[in-house]
Order: C-alpha cells, then structure tokens, then sequence
C-alpha cells in the first residue's frame, strides 16, 4: 500500500502530467503512470435477493489496486463465469491496465465469432472493471474521466402497478409522494397475463403447466383504460411511461399508441420485438408518442439505424449486453447527434456494480434522458458497499475514486446461485403458439 500511496501522490502532482517533448517514451516515463499489469480476471457469482448477478474482478500487479465490472445476464449466468474463468482470464493476464479501447477491441473479436449476449456480458466485466481502475489510479470517480458533469444528480422513474387500474393510481400516487417525478405503470405483469381466461391450450395439456398466456387485446384495452384513469387521479404533473415488453403485433401496438397520445406519455418502451424492427418506420408515422427502445439490443446493427433515422426517441441498452462503458460511451454521443436521450435498462438483474456504471454516464452525457430507479435492501448492501442511493426521486453515487462500489467476496459467497428456473420468458396466445417475451 505504501508503494501505492507514493504512485498517487506522483499522480497528483501537475508536474507528474507533463509530456516529455521530442522525444520517444512509454507511458509510464512520460506520465509517471505506474505500469500496473493485470494478473487476474475472474467472475464472482452471488444473489443475494434469489437474482444471479454476476460481477468480474479484476486484480493487478498494484498491490490492494482491482476493478469491478458488471456481467450480469441472470438467464446464462454460469456461462458468463466459464466466458470470463475459461477465457478472459487467459486473454488478459499479462497486459496493461491502461489501454481499455485496445483491451475491449482486441477481447472483443478474440473468440472470431461475437455480438453474442454471454461474451458481450464478459466483455462488459473487463471493460468496467479496467473504467473501474483507471479512476481508482487517477482519483477521480469515472464521470470525471467521461468529461465531468452535466448534472447534479441522476434523474429516475420507477415503477407502479396493481390488478386493477385503480390499484395502479393509488401506487403511483405513492411514489409520487416519495418525490418521483416519473412513474412507469403496468397492469398486473407485462402483457396483463392476470386478464387472459384459461386458455384452450392448458385444457388440451399443451405447454408447460407454468407457462403464461396473454390476450393481446385484453392487454390493449386495460392498458388504455388504465392510463385515462391513472392520468385523471394523478394529473397532468406526473410523467408517466409504459412498457409493451416487445408482447405485440405491430398494427396492434400502432393500435395502441395511437389510443394513449392524449394522455401523453412520457415514453412507451420496447413497442415492438428486436426481430420486427423494420416496422419501426411505419411505427413513426403513426404516432406521436414517445418511443424508447433497446433492452434486447446486442449489437451495432440493431440500433444505428434506428437511431441515424430518428425512429426512436430513447436508446435504453442494458450496458452490459453490448460490452460495457466503452460502447454504451459511443452509443450515447451518436444519440446526441441525432437527438436522442439515454434511458439505459436498470432493472434488479444488474448488478449494483452495473448500476453505477449507467450512473456515472448519466451524469457525464448531455443527452441524458431518465434511468430506471432502484433500491438496495440491507442484504446487497452487505455484497456491495457503496451502491448508489435513491433521495427524492433522483440516485447518487458514492462520491469515491472509479466506480465507487466495492464487493465483499465473503458475503457474496453466502449466496450461491439458485437453481435455473425461468418461467416468465415462456408466454403463449389462446391456442399455444408462443408469444415473444
Ligand atoms: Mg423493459
């Protein structure tokens, strides 16, 4: 630690920052940077509240000095630990801190086939964890590396539902008594699956007993009756936003959208699956209503054109599934060049080392738009020391060097991962035939 407290302190020196002019040097001579090389890269697996998340560390040859990543993809969770345990390790053991473009370039395209959601997951572990690092080295919270901030805090809505529409109003009166100024509102689950019937395809033992069934249009017409109502005991005040969850045709959420313009949401998310994205078009010549998209995005094909188009309004990636801060980085200034916010996915499924990330770009990217709320009980707290906290609607960071949340392994050991059991993607119609998640 010693060693480490004069390497900060020559960092800190403005002297320390001065070029060497005319002549060739490496970085450690120009800049006095300390030549911290990776010496190991390995996944930590807990869930503390029964959620696999799973976050990478980083160690380095500067005793004490390590990073945190976020890799969390809770549905393949085991196969992002061999990603990182099998292979990242090995790719990056040996190699500089330093260099996180050339790290997240060359691990990038080192399993020649990619844009897959376990690698990218990976990929995010190591390129956070290297962000992580490098604020820790210059003692400075990562924001400050991506240009400072361009506001005081990070602005979020959260979310509200109930059976019964009036159940969704008394909830989103709730919060906004806590002070949220946006509140998303959902009639029971996604696609209001408590409003289907017992579906043919259950009396005919098809599927799976637990599988979930959706009526479109029972869906449609709660959702339309819910935001008359939820806008009438709310009032005009509140922002309010919906998620679609990508559940339906695309005339049928034109259909849709077009119904809710006079209760002006403040966006609809997911309108339509990642598979039908060349609706988007018609979508926008539809409706004025708000369109944010991306939770499913993987890679760059998914959303430049939508974005270079101007068919979105919010890109809201979950950083993780496409690699990390580095891209999630460049996604954020194309949007400002084409006018659109930020509205990255922060659901419980990131990790609160994740939900920093998407924090610090929040407050260092003009085109900020809102971020996903969320509330770190007393047991991941005791994982994630210093996560982020929620005061009035808005979340802040633990002011510290890098990421600001640390990992304690020995908690996070006591929750091991549960059995695989995901039920909630599996949803189908009336007759069976399954519906995409
Ligand atoms: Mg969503």
């Amino acid at each position: 630690m010693k060693r480490r407290n004069l390497l900060k302190g020559a960092l800190l020196s403005p002297l320390a920052f001065t070029p060497i002019s005319g002549q060739t040097k490496s970085i450690r001579e120009q800049y006095n940077l300390p030549d911290v090389k990776i010496t190991k890269v390995k996944a930590i697996a807990t869930a503390p509240n029964g959620i696999e998340l799973v976050v990478v560390k980083v160690e380095t040859s500067e005793p004490g000095l390590y990073g945190l990543g976020c890799a969390t993809f809770r549905q393949r969770a085991h196969s992002v630990v061999t990603a990182v345990d099998k292979y990242l390790d090995d790719f990056c053991v040996g190699k500089s801190v330093h260099n996180i473009e050339d790290m997240w370039q060359t691990a990038y395209v080192s399993s020649y086939w990619r844009n897959g959601p376990v690698l990218n997951n990976a990929l995010s572990g190591l390129d956070q964890a290297l962000w992580d690092i490098k604020g820790k080295l210059a003692n400075m919270p990562v924001y400050q590396l991506l240009g400072g901030k361009c506001r005081f805090a990070v602005d979020t809505y959260t979310h509200a539902s109930g059976k019964t529409k009036e159940e969704v109003a008394e909830n989103a009166k709730k919060f906004m008594e806590q002070g949220f100024r946006h509140v998303r509102i959902q009639l029971g689950g996604y696609g209001s699956t408590h409003l289907s019937e017992t579906p043919d395809y259950k009396k005919h033992g098809f599927g799976h007993p637990a599988d979930n069934t959706m009526d479109p249009y029972a869906y449609i017409q709660g959702t339309i009756d819910m935001f008359e109502h939820v806008r009438t005991v709310c009032g005009n005040k509140v922002e309010l936003l919906h998620d679609v969850h990508e559940r339906l045709q695309p005339m049928d959420v034109i259909y849709l959208m077009k119904q809710l313009e006079s209760y002006r949401p403040f966006f609809i998310e997911d309108p339509i699956s990642p598979e039908n994205r060349h609706w988007m078009e018609t979508l926008r010549q539809k409706t004025s209503v708000p369109i944010a998209m991306g939770e499913l995005f993987n890679n760059q094909n998914e959303w430049i054109d939508q974005m270079i188009q101007r068919q979105i309004d919010f890109i809201r990636i979950h950083i993780s599934q496409i690699g990390g801060i580095t891209p999630a980085m460049k996604v954020a200034r194309l949007g400002e060049l084409f006018n659109i916010r930020t509205a990255w996915h922060g659901p419980g499924d990131v990790s609160p080392v994740g939900h920093a990330a998407n924090a610090h770009i929040d407050l260092a990217v003009w085109n900020f738009g809102i971020q996903e709320a969320v509330r770190f009980n007393d047991k991941l707290r005791s994982v994630f020391p210093d996560a982020p906290y929620m005061d009035n609607g808005y979340m802040h960071l633990v002011e510290k060097p890098g990421l600001g949340v640390d990992i304690d392994e020995k908690e996070a050991a006591k929750y091991p991962l549960p059995k695989f059991n995901y039920n909630w993607t599996q949803l189908r119609k009336n007759d069976g035939t399954s519906i995409k998640p």
